[in-house]
């Protein structure tokens, strides 16, 4: 399993990785043992191990693949396993030509998929611009499929939530967390900072009696309703 002629650039993705699960465990999105991170990098896809500390993981401990998700660099510690992600990573990669991928169990990521039902949509906030191809005024929009006993069921119903909205870079399993990808690892990383402030901006507006989708009123509109309001002593509706 081990291949003794890795190229000089491998470390760099498995230290990635690595450094990347230290502040996503700091983050609460890979706690527990549970999310990961994967990066394409030379032609290679790396994987962080299933079932461990995520935020004591060493270079070593960290898998290379080939591009159709064969083992060609196992850890050098025992007992480590090939995360159950890995199906789910390979989606990203075959679909979108992703460079990178994060699975997240952040706490806002969950609760958002008890919110909306099979599609998570907000709209008029500034940190959908993080996210690649869209602006202030659209609607972000990120499917939401059924959580499976094993996480690798999840992958044929992320693939067709993935070809049915073509311009989300994540998908959502409810009571469970998201999946986000980029077209490399600080693309991935920015998506999924924009994507997690947003899922926690959508629970908090909700719970505020706020809908995260309905277009807001424009600040002149308001502002004419006082105006109306002033000249004939009733407000406007
Ligand atoms: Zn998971």
């Amino acid at each position: 399993m081990t291949d003794a002629s890795d190229s000089s650039s491998d470390p760099n993705a498995a230290e990635l990785i690595v450094s990347l699960c230290r502040q996503f465990y700091a983050l609460g999105w890979v706690s527990g043992t549970g999310g990961g991170v994967s990066v394409r990098q030379d032609g290679r896809i790396w994987v962080a191990p299933s079932g461990v500390q995520k935020e004591r993981m060493a270079a070593e401990d960290i898998f290379a693949l080939d591009e159709e998700g064969r083992v060609l660099r196992g850890p050098t510690r025992d007992g480590l396993r090939l995360s159950a992600c890995l199906p789910l990573f390979l989606n990203a990669y075959r679909l979108r030509q992703a460079g990178a991928v994060i699975h997240s169990h952040g706490m806002h990521a969950m609760l958002v998929t008890l919110v909306f039902g099979h599609v998570f949509r907000v709209t008029h906030l500034e940190m959908m611009k993080g996210v690649t191809g869209l602006g202030y005024h659209d609607e972000l929009v990120v499917p939401i499929i059924d959580n499976t006993a094993q996480e690798c069921d999840l992958a044929d119903a992320m693939a067709d939530a993935m070809r049915a909205h073509p311009k989300a870079h994540a998908v959502l399993v409810r009571r469970h967390g998201v999946y986000v990808w980029g077209r490399d690892w600080i693309s991935a990383k920015t998506h999924a900072e924009c994507y997690h402030y947003l899922f926690e901006a959508a629970v908090r507006m909700v719970a505020l009696g706020l809908d995260p989708a309905a277009i807001p009123a424009s600040s002149e509109g308001a502002a004419r309703r006082h105006e109306v309001r002033d000249e004939t002593g009733r407000s406007a509706t």
